[in-house]
Parts: structure tokens; sequence; C-alpha cells
């Protein structure tokens, strides 16, 4: 008997024109992996192609999943400083495998999430779903310091800015969760993409009601589409079928000096050197940490685009919504619907300020919406009296360009 059974699938999903995510499924080195890269043109591509290529060759190599993420940091920073367009990529890492014989390690970066599922009595069907991962998201922090509930964070303008990723800075802090893992246990791991069209008790029902991990991950990559699929899906569902799965013999024969004890040797030198040098290093590190800090925010608070909507027009807003801290959003295309024409749903997207990591995927929605509205009954509902003013080229907010849109649906 195969020890697990796993599923993966990696949708584009219904307004993206490409999928920037990548997912790793190795059974010989036991690693897993889900990655959602952010950046202009194929730069999102790239930088998660090449995370999740460095996880497994770190992995590969006997080195242990968080300091594999670590070391996929830097291999995203170097790609990203090879050529001009990938500068500024990131991604998330979200990885499970084996660190130790006994226990599988989940470690990540960013808000890619883990979710284990466990029946703890079969007799009466009690189980635990929980989400193992924390998002390192600006939303999840705000929950942390009771700015705001998880159900405002659920439906948050800026839900889909991270605070942590690889790429941004030389170095990466790496949340790791050790598990003691249980035949029958099922683990899925899965982008935003997943997570935001999807609530948590959703993702539940499908992954208790599915048999199989192959036809649960196609029940939430088709449920996410159903809710909108704005955002690439990944999802790699495992379930654990026997106790046996033990860590694979490459990594057994792993090289003599392991990750960690490499790092307890770095501390114990740091630890003989003097007070004032270890303050000032202190200093220096904490100095580090904010200003990584700082250009993380920094950089997820000035890219993106939004929608939004000044004296009855829909405007395109580059930045983050309400700014983000010190950087103000920017007026970027005056996309001359009206607000009150289009259909509801696309009002409701509007009024929530609907995120976009790149402005092709803003001007695709846009483009969406333009033609929901042009086939929306509510149009053909127009003021017959309501004189038809003749098109003024350069003035795509003028009243005239309702009317004809109007008048094109009367020819259905
Ligand atoms: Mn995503």
């Amino acid at each position: 008997m195969k020890p697990v059974n796993v599923a993966a699938i990696s949708d584009t999903g219904r307004v993206r024109e490409a999928n920037e995510d990548s997912f790793l499924v190795d059974l010989d080195l036991f690693i897993f992996a889900v990655a959602d890269g952010m950046g202009g043109h194929v730069a999102g591509e790239i930088a998660s192609a090449t995370a999740i290529e460095a996880l497994r060759a770190n992995v590969a190599n006997g080195v242990d999943i968080a300091s594999s993420i670590s070391k996929a940091n830097v291999a995203v920073r170097a790609k990203a400083k090879s050529q001009e367009e990938l500068s500024g990529m990131g991604t998330t890492l979200t990885a499970m495998g084996f660190d130790k014989n006994d226990s599988l390690a989940i470690a990540h970066v960013g808000d890619s999430r883990a979710y284990l599922y466990r029946i703890t009595n079969p007799e009466t069907n009690e189980y635990v779903f929980e989400r193992i991962t924390k998002d390192h998201s600006l939303v999840e922090e705000l929950v942390d310091i009771g700015e705001i509930t998880k159900e405002e964070a659920d439906v948050h303008p800026r839900r889909n800015v991270v605070t942590r990723a690889l790429g941004i800075g030389d170095d990466v802090e790496v949340d790791t969760y050790n598990i003691e893992f249980k035949i029958g246990d099922r683990y899925l791991l899965c982008s935003d993409g997943l997570t935001s069209m999807v609530r948590d008790e959703d993702i539940e029902e499908i992954i208790k009601a599915q048999q199989s991990p192959k036809e649960c991950a196609q029940e939430l990559v088709r449920k996410a589409n159903n809710e909108g699929g704005s955002d690439n899906i990944t999802v790699v569902v495992l379930d654990v079928l026997s106790e046996s799965v033990a860590k694979p013999d490459s990594i057994n024969s792993a090289s003599s000096i392991s990750p960690q004890e490499a790092n307890l040797k770095k501390y114990s030198k740091k630890g003989r050197i003097g007070f004032s040098a270890r303050v000032a290093l202190a200093a220096l590190v904490l100095f580090a940490l904010l200003f990584g800090a700082f250009k993380t925010l920094e950089h997820y608070s000035t890219q993106g685009y939004f929608l939004d909507e000044i004296d009855g027009q829909v405007v395109l807003m580059s930045g983050t919504k309400d700014g983000a801290f010190i950087w103000e959003p920017k007026v970027d295309t005056q996309t001359g619907l009206e607000f009150e024409k289009l259909s509801q749903g696309d009002q409701l997207r509007v009024e929530r300020n609907t995120q976009f990591d790149s402005r092709q995927d803003a001007l695709n929605l846009l483009e969406a919406m333009r033609n929901r509205q042009s086939t929306a009954p509510e149009i053909e509902i127009l003021d017959p009296n309501e004189p038809v003013i003749p098109n003024e080229p350069g003035l795509s907010t003028s009243p005239s360009i309702t009317i004809q849109q109007g008048t094109s649906v009367s020819n259905d």
C-alpha cells in the first residue's frame, strides 16, 4: 500500500490571464509545497517556480525544510537581480515534509495556507479541522491586535497584502510547525485564490465530504471558481494512508553537517564576542528587521490596483485602498463606466474595492464589467425622453456612452 495518496491542481481562475502559482509534489523526497508569485508580467510565475525548484533542490541535498525556504529566498533574489523585468518579484511558499522521522514539518512564508482534517473518534465521527499556518498578511496582523474581526478580514479590501514574502529582503523569517501525523489525516496546502473565495466552513465541508484527494482538490477548485475565481487557485490534498511513512533514504544520508548544527555553530560564535559588540549587533539586527518590514510594506502598498467610485464614475486606482501607511493611492484610469449602470455584482465589486496584483488583471475585469453592463437588463430601462447627446471623442465619461450601450442592447 502506498503510504500517502495525494492530488494537486493549479487553476488560473476566471479573471487572471496567467497562472502565477506553482506547486510541488515529490513522493520520492516526500516534499509538497504551494507558492503564489507576485510581480508584473511573467515575474510572478518565475518567482513561484524559482522558489519551488530551490526548495526541491535543497531538500534533495538534505537541507531541512525551513532552511530550504530561506535558501529559496536567496534563489528568488538572485533570479530577480538577473533581469530588469524581474526586479521586485516575490512569492509565498508553504511546504510540508519530514524533518525528523516521526514528525511532519510544515514551514511557510506569506499567506498560502496549510489545513489539517483529522477524525479523532471514528465511532462518533468526531473530528478536528484546523488551519495550521498563520498568514503573514496585513489583515491577519490587524486581527491579532484586535483592530478588525476575522469576519471583517475576510472581506477587507487589503486582504491580499502580505507582510512577509520571499524575494523582498536578504533574510526571511520562516515559521515552522511540527505535527505528529496520524493515519487518516488529510492535509491541504493552498494559495489564497482558494481561501479568498471560499470560506473556511465550506472548505471544511468539502474536505469532509469528498472521498479521494483528487475529488477533494477538484471540488475545492470548482467552488473557488463558482465564487468568482478572481485569483489563481492552487491546492494540494494529501491523505496519510500508512504509519510506515518514513523519511526517504536521500534525507537520512544527508551531508554530515545539518543546517541546525550550522546554525548552532553560528550562534556559539556570536556568544564569544564582547557585550558591547553584542548590543551593537542586536541593534543592527533590529534595524535590519524594521527596514525589511518597511521595504516589504512599501513594496506591497505601492504596487497593485483597486476599483473605486468617484462622483458616480468607476475609476481604477493604483496603490492600496485608504493608502497603506504613508503611501497614498492614485487615480490610474478613468474607466468611463458609470457606477449606477453596473450589474449588482459589479457594483459590489467596486464598493468592496476589489484589488489586483497587476494592471492587466484589472483591465480584464473592467472589460468584463463593460460587457456585462451592456447586456444587463436594467440598462434597457432608459428614459426615452432623455436627449441623445452626440458622442464626443475624448469625453469617455459623457452620458452618450450610456445611451449607445443602451441602443446596442435593443439590437440583441
Ligand atoms: Mn494569490
